[in-house]
């Protein structure tokens, strides 16, 4: 494990950690508009309370300036009273909104994340089976993951920053309109050597200034950003490790096995040595030491750069060029000034730094549906005339160098029952993932009466077929929803299918009949399967569906012999006029087949009825079949 985290180590620090200005608005444009088809109001409501916020503060900071003008002036009563009543409605006015706005904020906000998740599920839902399926896809997601894991880098911060930037606009804007005036007021000739502050080289001093404490603070938020991504781009194992870990730890299936075998040991001690997230990790040592020195430096150099601003404001006034008021107006100002130079730099070096982890996210979002998508409509038969061949073909995964499924041809027609026979990973399985079209042969052709089934509509293709995969999954929904997989159902059907898959006993003792939930999960009602009742569950879910073909895979692995000889005397009754792929290691079993095809090592070796491959008798079925027989008749 240790030598993997390295590696993957290596491979992140590598990289180029910071996007370019240019990369960096190309794809927060994008995220942007991303967000704004799952969530305008988010936009629309950060955007106002962020002028709101901005706005506020400056407002005070006028009237105040015009109410200490006419205190340290003319001190009118009227207008003393009327300045305060201006500044205690303004304030109480722009305070109640900014409250209001962000309380509808945070609402939009508080659902952010499942909008991301449901950009993220859009996706995987509409990619190709064989596309989800390949180890490099997994891999790119899961980097997803973990950057949001790690500082919800990515898609989520991508509305921080505009809110953030926004905020930091117009805050300039209010500074630059309350501190215009303290350029253009001009010293009297009459204070002497003070006025030189008149000069423009003093603006362009101060001006300057202001930019460049934006440009060295940005300067040293960039060291400090690079190194943070640096290291999150290091940890991303460990990172990894340690949602697994939490995974591990609460996943209530592992429960057994942990306690069994101690696995504790294995897993969570191995994730603790790597100190990802104590004190003593590798992030804590950045703040700790060169990041808090480089934090430091940033709160070092706006604080100069006051000094400097406090000093010319207050000789502008004491050589006369405004009122006493004016220099709280224009101090205030002029820091907010710097402050939202500062607040722009910094945002827009975040922006930079999160773009890195917005590459990943479009090169995830922009994979393409490869496979081909065809138009023909499959013809719906009354008869079920179907006739499936499999011409030639080859295949690997994807990711993989190495064939399962080698020149591959046969053929068989609807009403058949077919069995396919065959050692552990012989290639049974692949064969159906291919007939069901979850992934196209890498050589060859598969076609359904006659027709490549890449021409068929996709969709429609899918519903010709059944499927009980050996490791089928059932959701934590009523029984009638499982069986149906839909909200919506006809019961009575449900009913029949429950029967003749064999759950008639036990529909009888559940509480709530057919509304009874499968597993804990969301109810307390509900009950917990055993794996042969799930399995029984179903193979009646694939009944429902009604499709021409059932494909059963192992479909009486976790029944026990009494409920497998059920299953086996009504499997005709249950099958009726479907075409049924039945694989199964028990060759027993096989013997009502009509046609049987023997896989090995990825290749179909034999093909024939019981008895003709039983004659045969060098050949691999009765190799097998002897195999398993001796058990039952020494
Ligand atoms: P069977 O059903 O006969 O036990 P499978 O069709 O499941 O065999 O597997 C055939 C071969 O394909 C095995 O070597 C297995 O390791 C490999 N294989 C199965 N699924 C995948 C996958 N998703 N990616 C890569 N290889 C796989």
């Amino acid at each position: 494990m240790s030598r993997i985290w390295k590696k993957s180590a290596k491979k992140g620090a590598s990289g180029e950690l910071i996007c370019s200005p240019k990369e960096a608005f190309r794809l927060y444009k994008r995220a942007v508009s991303l967000w704004r088809q799952k969530a305008g109001g988010l936009f629309l409501f950060t955007g106002l309370h962020a002028a709101v916020k901005a706005v506020n503060p400056y407002c005070a900071l006028y009237f105040t300036a015009r109410l200490l003008n006419e205190i340290a002036g003319l001190r009118r009563r009227e207008e003393l009273f009327k300045w305060v009543l201006v500044i205690l409605t303004v304030t109480v006015v722009l305070s109640l909104l900014q409250a209001l706005l962000y309380r509808v904020k945070m609402a939009y906000e508080s659902a952010q994340w499942n909008y991301t998740q449901t950009i993220y599920a859009d996706k995987i839902l509409n990619l190709d089976f064989c596309t989800l399926d390949d180890p490099k896809t997994y891999e790119l997601f899961s980097q997803i993951e973990q950057a949001e894991n790690w500082a919800g880098h990515g898609l989520p911060r991508v509305y921080w920053h505009f809110g953030w930037i926004l905020e930091e606009l117009f805050k300039i804007l209010g500074a630059v309109a309350l501190s215009v005036s303290l350029f253009t007021m001009k010293v009297p000739e009459s204070a002497g050597k003070l006025t030189v502050l008149n000069s423009p080289v003093c603006i362009l001093v101060l001006l300057l200034c202001i930019l460049g404490t934006g440009v060295g603070c940005s300067a040293l938020d960039k060291v400090m950003l690079s190194r943070e991504n640096q290291i999150a781009e290091e940890e991303k194992f460990g990172n990894r490790c340690f949602w697994w870990m939490l995974d591990f730890s609460s996943n209530q299936k592992r429960g057994m096995d942990i306690r069994l075998y101690e696995q504790e040991k294995g897993g969570i001690a191995c994730f603790q040595s790597y100190h990802l997230f104590d004190t003593t990790s590798p992030l804590a040592a950045l703040l700790k030491g060169v990041g808090g020195l480089l934090r430091a430096l940033s709160a070092l150099l706006p604080g100069l750069f006051m000094g400097i601003v406090y000093l010319y404001v207050c000789l502008k006034a004491w050589g006369g060029a405004f009122g006493i008021g004016m220099v709280t107006q224009y101090i205030g100002a002029v820091t907010a000034l710097s402050g939202g130079m500062l607040g722009m730099m910094t945002a827009l070096m975040q922006i930079r730094a999160n773009a890195f982890y917005l590459r990943e996210l479009f090169q995830f979002l922009d994979i393409p549906n490869d496979m081909y998508q065809g138009s023909l409509t499959v013809e719906k038969r009354s008869d079920r005339k179907y006739e499936i061949e499999f011409r030639d073909v080859s295949f690997r995964y994807p990711g993989s160098d190495s064939y399962v499924l080698h020149h591959v041809s046969m053929k068989f027609q609807v009403g058949q029952r077919l069995a396919v026979v065959g050692q552990n990973g012989s290639g049974k399985t692949t064969f159906i993932k291919l007939l069901c079209r979850l992934y196209d042969p890498t050589e060859g052709s598969i076609l359904l009466n006659g027709i490549d089934i890449r021409k068929y509509n996709y969709r429609e293709y899918l519903s010709v077929f059944s499927v009980v995969f050996q490791d089928f999954q059932l959701l934590s929904l009523p029984l009638s929803q499982n069986v149906a997989a839909s909200k919506v159902c006809d019961e009575q059907r449900v009913l029949e299918c429950l029967r003749k898959a064999g759950l008639e006993e036990m529909l009888q003792a559940l509480p709530k009949g057919l509304g009874t939930s499968i597993g804990k999960d969301y109810e307390e009602g509900g009950i917990q399967v055993s794996g042969g009742q799930g399995q029984k569950i179903a193979i009646a879910r694939s009944l429902y569906k009604d499709a021409a073909f059932i494909i059963l895979d192992e479909p009486t692995a976790a029944l026990d012999p009494v409920a497998e000889y059920e299953i086996y005397t009504r499997f005709n009754e249950i099958v009726g006029e479907r075409t049924a792929v039945y694989i199964s290691h028990r060759l027993s079993s096989c013997r009502f087949c009509d046609e049987i095809i023997v896989f090995h090592e990825g290749s179909v070796i034999q093909q024939g009825s019981h008895e003709e491959l039983l004659s045969k008798k060098d050949g691999k079925y009765a190799e097998l079949w002897n195999a398993q027989a001796k058990y039952y008749t020494k």
